[in-house]
């Protein structure tokens, strides 16, 4: 039985046994994504062969065409892909996703996770134009980095110190201040220690494999930003090598402060896959 016909028969014997699933329907039906028994009957070949690969479950946006549906969630794929190749405990963290949610961006935000539930979200505006590898790393920092204890929260918090912004709007002229005051790498880092964390694990897959990324930090800060690294590190969010990549990036762009030189160092080039996707 090829796959398609075991969806679909899947799908009636489910139908018949509707009763069992009502609860489920219910809770589900006023999301804007498909119920468990939609996905089984307009899920994709693609899609569920994704599923497949990940061990997880891919909720899509309601009423969309099956092209979208596969242009979606193969723009998510290279995405997946790109961190898969890349990362180098992507694996291992990726583990603790349950669900990932593949929905019609509305507004501003690209990415949103649930640690609790172990879900993850990622919006698209139109049919391709999805949350990218970057986006799905910040969201999956937020899940992994739950399971770190109180031990590892409690560090940060007093390499940081309290000057956290929350939601305060801190973007434009003001966000360099906001950064000093915790030794954030990005105004949005700024916002909380959630935040902080997510970002900090971006900026070291950053300066490993994004070579066009930039980060605009007080040499002031650096100290600070090395101990969040080491850290992290030793809650094993990155390899050896990524973090010795990032402590020379850093001691890299402290030497070209100091020196009134460029404000960025050369970005650093390794190990990047081709931009084939
Ligand atoms: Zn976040």
């Amino acid at each position: 039985m090829n796959k398609t016909i075991a969806a679909l028969s899947l799908g009636t014997s489910l139908l018949a046994a509707a009763v069992a699933t009502t609860v489920i329907i219910d809770r589900r039906s006023k999301e804007p994504y498909d119920s468990p028994l939609d996905s089984l009957l307009h899920e994709t070949p693609l899609e569920e062969a994704f599923e497949e690969e990940l061990g997880i479950l891919i909720y899509q946006t309601r009423d969309i065409s099956a092209d979208w549906r596969n242009e979606r969630v193969f723009r998510i794929a290279q995405a997946y892909q790109r961190l898969n190749d890349n990362w180098d405990y992507f694996p291992e963290q990726f583990a603790s996703v349950d669900a990932l949610f593949i929905l019609d961006r509305d507004g501003s935000v690209i990415g949103r996770a649930d640690p609790e539930e172990r879900d993850i979200y990622l919006y698209c505006r139109g049919y391709d134009q999805c949350a990218n590898s970057r986006v799905l790393l910040h969201e999956l920092a937020h899940v992994f980095s739950a399971n770190f204890g109180p031990n590892f929260w409690n560090s940060w918090q007093s390499i940081s110190g309290s000057g956290y912004h929350g939601l305060e709007n801190i973007s434009g002229p003001r966000c360099s201040a906001a950064m000093d005051d915790v030794a954030a790498v990005t105004c949005h880092g700024a916002k909380n220690v959630l935040e902080d964390v997510a970002d900090v694990v971006l900026f070291v897959y950053d300066v490993n494999y994004t070579p066009s990324a930039r980060y605009g930090i007080s040499a002031e800060n650096i100290p600070r930003i090395e101990e969040k690294l080491l850290l992290l590190h030793r809650y094993e969010t990155f390899s050896d090598e990524e973090l010795h990549t990032a402590l020379r990036w850093l001691a890299q762009y402290n030497l070209r402060a100091l020196t009134g030189r460029s404000a960025y160092p050369e970005a650093p080039v390794i190990r990047i896959s081709p931009e084939a996707w």
